[in-house]
């Protein structure tokens, strides 16, 4: 299985309930190390940029108002398969529908503050990586 990076936010809804550590000790338990970490104060541009994917759908606006409502943490993840795994311990994107034990199942409000943010592919975990994180920030 191949190494890879992932990346992860830990949104306002969790950041807000002091969720940090809880969900960062879920995060480490499935195996994947956080190679990189900051918590930063996402601006509008950023958060535009970064879900500019969502752009046409009716809760744009809502999710831009949303992740730049509190701090956030963003993260690096690495590990076996980390872009699915990460995805597989978040759970779905609704929590009602998500599995028991997983992170949104756990702590997630509701669809939109579902407390986490995971990479959905390789290619997109680079890019949204390297919107937040210089090379020399991470260290594996
Ligand atoms: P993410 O991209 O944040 O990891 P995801 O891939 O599970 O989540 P997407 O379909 O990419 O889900 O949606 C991005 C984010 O937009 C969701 O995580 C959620 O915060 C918000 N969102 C999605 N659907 C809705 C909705 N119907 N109403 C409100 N917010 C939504
Ligand atoms: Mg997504």
């Amino acid at each position: 299985m191949a190494i890879e990076r992932t990346f992860s936010i830990i949104k306002p809804d969790a950041t807000d309930r002091n969720l940090t550590g809880a969900i960062n000790a879920v995060i480490e338990q499935a195996g994947l190390r956080i190679v990189a970490q900051k918590r930063i104060r996402m601006s509008r541009a950023e958060a535009e940029t970064f879900y500019a994917v969502h752009k046409a759908r009716p809760f744009f606006g809502e999710l831009v108002e949303m992740m730049t409502s509190a701090p956030v943490v963003v993260q690096v993840l690495e590990g076996e398969n980390a872009v699915a795994k990460y995805r597989e311990i978040m759970g779905a994107t609704n929590p009602d529908s998500a599995a028991p034990g997983t992170i949104r199942k756990q702590f997630a409000k509701s669809i939109g503050e579902n407390s986490v943010h995971g990479s959905d592919s390789v290619e997109n975990a680079a890019i949204e990586i390297a919107q937040f994180f210089s090379g020399n920030e991470i260290v594996g």
